[in-house]
């Protein structure tokens, strides 16, 4: 579903923020993506949706090369992709309906179709009740589960996660985690960066982890060369 070969990325003007990263993501797979702040977790999670594009290697999303995906598609991709951010990026004058009907309103989706869409997303994470509440007026966890059900809601087949807890205490990271394997076991592919390691331990998934910009371990047992 998501593979990489020999990507790398480096920014203007900066270091290698990634090097030689060379990975396969199986269609249905849940991965955890850790390593120390500034190794390149959320680098390698924006190239997917290309918010950010690799300066070197290849990057296949369904098989497709993304090096070669018209510019005009990219908005298709993106589509295919629920992002899922540390700091909720809700827009906060719009109501809890309307933040997570968004993905469906740029999707097209029918109008007599959102409500209903948007209704089992919130039903989902547990929110149902606050669908006319502004998202100020949540917690913090309440506001990271409508950022969920906002990447959700299109059922995107890949759904990615940058430090989705970090704001969380133990038990609400808990908490979001098993919602994410809900997910997962709905069929979704998932990402989640993290440097939550009891965490991660605790729930036992494929772990790729990243030290420099360099893949140190992929999960399956196979030490890659520093
Ligand atoms: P992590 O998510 O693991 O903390 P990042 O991917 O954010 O790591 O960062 C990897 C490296 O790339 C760091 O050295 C960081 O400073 C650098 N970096 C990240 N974003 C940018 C950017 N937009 N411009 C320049 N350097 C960046
Ligand atoms: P729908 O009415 O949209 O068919 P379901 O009751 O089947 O909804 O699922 C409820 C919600 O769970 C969906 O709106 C969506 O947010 C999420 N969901 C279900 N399946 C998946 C999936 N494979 N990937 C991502 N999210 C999913």
């Amino acid at each position: 579903m998501i593979r990489l070969q020999g990507v790398g990325k480096r920014y203007p003007g900066g270091k290698e923020a990634l090097s030689n990263i060379s990975l396969h993501i199986n269609r249905g797979e849940l991965v955890f993506v850790t390593g120390h702040s500034g190794a390149g977790k959320s680098t390698l999670l924006r190239l997917i949706p290309l918010l950010e594009r690799p300066t070197r290697g290849q990057i296949f999303i369904a098989s497709m090369s993304l090096a070669r995906l018209p510019r005009r598609r990219i908005p298709l991709l993106r589509r295919g992709i629920g992002m899922i951010f540390q700091d909720h990026r809700l827009l906060y004058d719009r109501l809890v309906f309307d933040n997570v009907a968004l993905p469906l309103i740029i999707a097209g989706t029918p109008y007599r179709e959102i409500g209903r869409r948007v209704r089992a997303a919130l039903d989902k994470v547990g929110l149902l009740d606050k669908e006319r509440h502004y998202p100020v007026t949540l917690s913090s966890g309440e506001q990271q589960r409508v950022g969920i059900a906002r990447a959700v809601v299109a059922r995107p087949p890949i759904l990615l996660a940058d430090e989705p807890t970090g704001n969380l205490d133990p038990a609400l990271s808990g908490e979001i985690m098993r919602l994410f394997e809900q997910f997962n076991e709905l069929g979704a592919t998932m990402m989640i960066a993290s440097h939550d390691v009891t965490l991660i331990n605790r729930l036992g998934h494929r772990r790729l982890t990243l030290a420099d910009g360099k893949l140190i371990d992929d999960g399956l047992g196979q030490r890659q060369e520093i």
